[in-house]
């Protein structure tokens, strides 16, 4: 519901025309405008309170309701706004944060973009790093948290990295401070210089040609400002929002466009006949992103830890393969159910027996006071007694559900919930990560669908959201021993 009111909100904004922005406007600071992007959790957070000092701002970029802080920072004389994007894995605009950090990256021409990895797991980080080299190659790397790599034996040739990739990495520990300067001093340099050359990403030959019959177009049209090639790409994605966006921003109604369309409509055809459909385009690109952020990785990474990985791997073999994977899920979930059920019966059956110890006290007491009956059946068989039955049959099952399920996260077992029963939730429109909300329904249906923002396609979210209510929640589950002593109240 919050998110619908959310999601109603954003979309009011949005028709007021997004050149107002709300919050704040980053015009009226003056200084070079520096993009702070990254992955959630590479402490990017952190590299931006120590580059401000804490003298930030926070504010919804262009009616988004998607927090961005902003803040000052002066360097050698020199006043920069650093901009805190919010956290994403992609600039894919699957969710409203996507959305927000791309079409700043891309619409907003910062001076320079400082994109933080974590060194833990750099390959990860890599994807968004190539994705934002697509986009503008007035690009920092920031390869941060590297006390936590060093402690884990990983390490990373950050001079290989940097020829790698065309363009400045450095390497810091936001925690302790360390390589800020350095991080500050290598925007200075690429805020006065030209442009670097950058790394430029390669697609599967269909796709490349695909872009050949698109850009040479958008160039013409848009001119040297916009980045024609990423323009095509997305275009060829048939991704609407980048259709909106560029009207909004540029004023460039792509459906007005003939020539456009009818190149977009021949690129797609020839996309088919090398049988990429339009379904399966995003995961051809994607794969070619993943493919090429582990080429990197290899050339710049060493790690001690290889007996650690294989270990991880061999696991998880069992676990996401198609025979052993779904049986495993099936008998942990029933572990943890069992748990829940019958474990809850014994906390349960103490605090009834606790709560309704009281109730008969306070009945002692209202006959003491000779109160009337209505008054007594209002207030404790009424009032305190509903409580006393809420509590005792909803808070024991909550207690040992929600920290189960807590420690399967952090074990990192469900993303591989979500991977196996993504086939299976696909036939019903929907994705694998609605198991995860769903499981969490069975705890408690507000948290599986409050949940539901992990999801980034809106139907698919909309679905998740309408039907995780049909999730038996604790309060709904008859284990045989509450359902007794439902029946004793
Ligand atoms: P964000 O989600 O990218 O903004 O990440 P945060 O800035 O919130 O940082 C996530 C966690 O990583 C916090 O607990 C930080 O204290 C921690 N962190 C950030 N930078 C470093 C670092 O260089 N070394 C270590 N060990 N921890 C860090």
């Amino acid at each position: 519901m919050l998110l619908y009111v959310r999601m109603m909100n954003w979309k009011r904004r949005r028709k007021s025309k997004g050149k107002d922005r709300e919050a704040y406007d980053i015009n009226m600071e003056r200084g070079e405008i520096v993009a702070l992007a990254g992955n959630p959790n590479v402490g990017k957070s952190t590299v931006f309170n120590a580059l401000t000092g804490l003298n930030q701002h926070t504010g919804n970029w262009t009616g988004k309701t998607v927090d961005t802080a902003f803040g000052k920072c002066n360097f050698h004389g020199k006043d920069y706004v650093m901009v805190d994007l919010p956290g994403t894995y992609s600039l894919m605009a699957h969710s409203a944060e996507e959305e927000v950090a791309r079409n700043f990256i891309c619409f907003e021409h910062p001076q320079a973009t400082i994109v933080v990895c974590d060194a833990t797991c750099l390959e990860r980080n890599l994807n968004l790093v190539l994705q934002t080299l697509e986009i503008t190659k007035r690009v920092v790397v920031c390869v941060n948290l590297l006390d936590e790599a060093k402690k884990k034996k990983i390490f990373i040739d950050l001079d290989q990295l940097s020829k790698e990739l065309g363009v400045p990495v450095v390497g810091t520990s936001a925690r302790s401070k360390k390589g800020l300067d350095d991080l500050l001093m290598t925007v200075e340099v690429l805020t006065k210089n030209s442009e670097p050359v950058g790394f430029q990403m390669k697609y599967i030959k269909p796709i490349e040609d695909a872009i050949a019959m698109v850009e040479p177009h958008l160039s013409k049209k848009l001119g040297q400002e916009w980045n024609s090639r990423w323009i095509a790409i997305r275009l060829l994605e048939e991704d609407p929002s980048m259709m909106e966006e560029l009207n909004r921003y540029i004023g460039y109604d792509v459906a007005q466009d003939h020539v456009l369309v009818q190149r977009l409509n021949d690129a797609k055809a020839y996309l088919e006949s090398c049988d990429i459909t339009q379904d399966s385009i995003k995961d051809k690109i994607v794969s070619c992103l993943v493919i090429t952020a582990e080429g990197i990785c290899t050339n710049v990474m060493t790690c001690n830890k290889v007996c650690c990985h294989k270990r991880d791997r061999k696991i998880d073999r069992y676990l996401t393969n198609r025979w052993t994977g779904i049986p495993i899920m099936i008998a942990l979930l029933a572990l943890i159910f069992w748990l829940t059920i019958s474990g809850a019966n014994y906390p349960s059956q103490v605090l009834s027996e606790g709560l309704f110890w009281v109730q008969d006290r306070l009945t002692d007491f209202f006959m003491w006071m000779n109160a009337p009956a209505w008054l007594h059946g209002a207030l404790v068989l009424g009032v305190y007694r509903v409580l006393a039955w809420v509590v005792s049959v909803m808070l024991p099952p909550m207690a040992i559900f929600f920290p189960l399920f807590t420690l399967l996260e952090d074990f990192g077992y469900l993303p591989r919930v979500a991977f196996n029963l993504d086939h299976y939730f696909k036939k019903a429109n929907t994705c694998g990560k609605q198991a995860l909300t769903m499981c969490m329904g069975f705890g408690c249906n507000a948290a599986g669908v409050v949940g539901c923002k992990i999801i980034d396609s809106p139907r698919e979210r909309i679905i998740a959201m309408l039907t995780n209510n049909f999730v038996p929640c604790n309060g709904r589950l008859p284990p045989p021993l509450l359902e007794k002593q439902r029946m004793h109240l």
